[in-house]
């Protein structure tokens, strides 16, 4: 796998696909430059090399047009705060107003495209779009792993007109070597939490994960699907009827496999969804009628944390329980308390896809485990066990 420190930049231009898709106020001032600091150790190696940065990306979903609210002129002023060089900026991608931008590119500089999105050929992958993108630079970088699923011209096609001239930079690289660790090469034994809403959006990931895996917690709204299905009295809990020989099935499988899979033991429950409803703590196959399971009960945290504690490599996707109602939020940040301890005595921890990346940043879980996954879409399909386009694309 090659990465920017197989290269020198010194006099090379580095075309680098970044993910500066960032949150912006009315003003059209950036809120959150948190992927524009993610992306700064590239940059500064490129620079430090002796080498220039073409920095593409996209921003929003202009959908092929050009929609000035959307240019990516918007984050030039905080790209330079943040990597401390003035960023020069150019008002298209492709074409010969930005060739011109780049041939009058200096080492130590960099020059921002206008928003890839603004050509519909973008997300169509389109090939003479890449050639033209390809056109930029000596040397292509892709350091976006939040796009890395889509196979679009600036992810994937690009790659080709770039031959053995092309490597991840060093965000997308940490963040297949985290997954790597927890799919393939992490110590034993390996647990993966998996929580959430629906089993029905877990099932790829479930069926792959239970080759890497020793132990699996399932919690938050899957839970009652597989406890009902096993004959449990779920009352008005979340449950997908229509997925419960599906559960049986992984229950199954999960044993073949010798994988130990625990599955909540009691639950606080709740007579209405609201963060003000009444709440009792129920044997999680007992739910009364009228009552629904919201999140983790003192037990099954007690059985939680003792397989945490022992585990080495941990995987953690999904809350397990309601975390946006503070009522509902204690199971979610015991967990994360417990993660905590067990990455301080040497685990590998890894946090990622959707939710359980919220729920981490909102309870300041974040520099306490191994690593936050930057990509949700593309952290849920390399679980799901595909290869992601954008990384074949390097590798290939
Ligand atoms: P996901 O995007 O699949 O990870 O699902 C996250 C959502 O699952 C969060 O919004 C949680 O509120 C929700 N969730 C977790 N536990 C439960 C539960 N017991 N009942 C209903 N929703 C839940």
């Amino acid at each position: 796998m090659k990465t920017l420190n197989d290269f020198n930049f010194e006099n090379k231009k580095a075309l680098i696909r970044v993910d500066f898709n960032v949150p912006l106020d009315e003003d059209f001032k950036v809120t959150d430059a948190n992927r524009i600091e993610a992306a700064k150790p590239t940059i500064i190696k490129v620079l430090e090399d002796g080498g220039s940065a073409v920095l593409m990306s996209h921003l929003g979903r202009p959908k092929g047009q050009k929609n000035p609210d959307l240019s990516l002129e918007h984050i030039c002023s905080k790209v330079s705060e943040v990597i401390g060089v003035t960023v020069k900026f150019v008002s298209d991608c492709v074409g010969d107003v930005a060739e011109k931008a780049v041939a009058e590119l200096q080492p130590g500089e960099i020059l921002l495209l206008e928003n890839l999105r603004f050509h519909a050929e973008e997300e169509k992958g389109d090939e003479g779009f890449a050639e033209k993108l390809s056109k930029l630079g000596d040397i292509y970088v892709n350091d976006a792993f939040g796009t890395a699923h889509r196979a679009h011209a600036s992810t994937t096609i690009v790659a080709k007109f770039f031959t053995d001239k092309k490597c991840f930079g060093f965000l997308l690289a940490k963040e297949i070597e985290a997954i790597e660790k927890v799919m393939r090469t992490g110590e034993k034994p390996v647990l993966a939490i998996l929580g959430g809403a629906k089993v029905s959006s877990k099932i790829t990931i479930i069926e792959n994960i239970l080759d890497k895996v020793d132990h699996l917690i399932i919690g938050g709204g899957m839970t009652y699907t597989f406890v009902k299905a096993q004959g449990g009295q779920v009352g008005d809990s979340i449950c997908e009827d229509d997925k419960m020989d599906l559960a049986m099935e992984i229950l199954k499988q999960a044993k073949e496999k010798n994988v130990e899979v625990h599955i909540p033991v009691d639950v606080l429950a709740a007579d209405d969804f609201s963060n003000d409803a009444k709440t009792q703590v129920v044997d999680v196959t007992k739910i009364p009628d009228g009552w629904q399971g919201l999140d983790a009960g003192p037990k099954t945290l007690e059985i939680f944390k003792e397989v945490i504690l022992k585990s080495k490599t941990i995987l953690w996707n999904g809350p397990i329980g309601v975390f946006e109602m503070e009522s509902f939020a204690k199971g979610t940040i015991a967990l994360g308390n417990y993660i905590d301890e067990a990455t301080q005595g040497g685990a590998f921890s890894l946090v990622g896809g959707g939710d359980s990346v919220a729920a981490v940043k909102q309870f300041g879980f974040e520099d306490k485990v191994s690593y936050v996954s930057t990509g949700g879409g593309a952290m849920l399909e390399s679980l799901e066990g595909k290869t992601l386009p954008g990384i074949a694309a390097i590798i290939g």
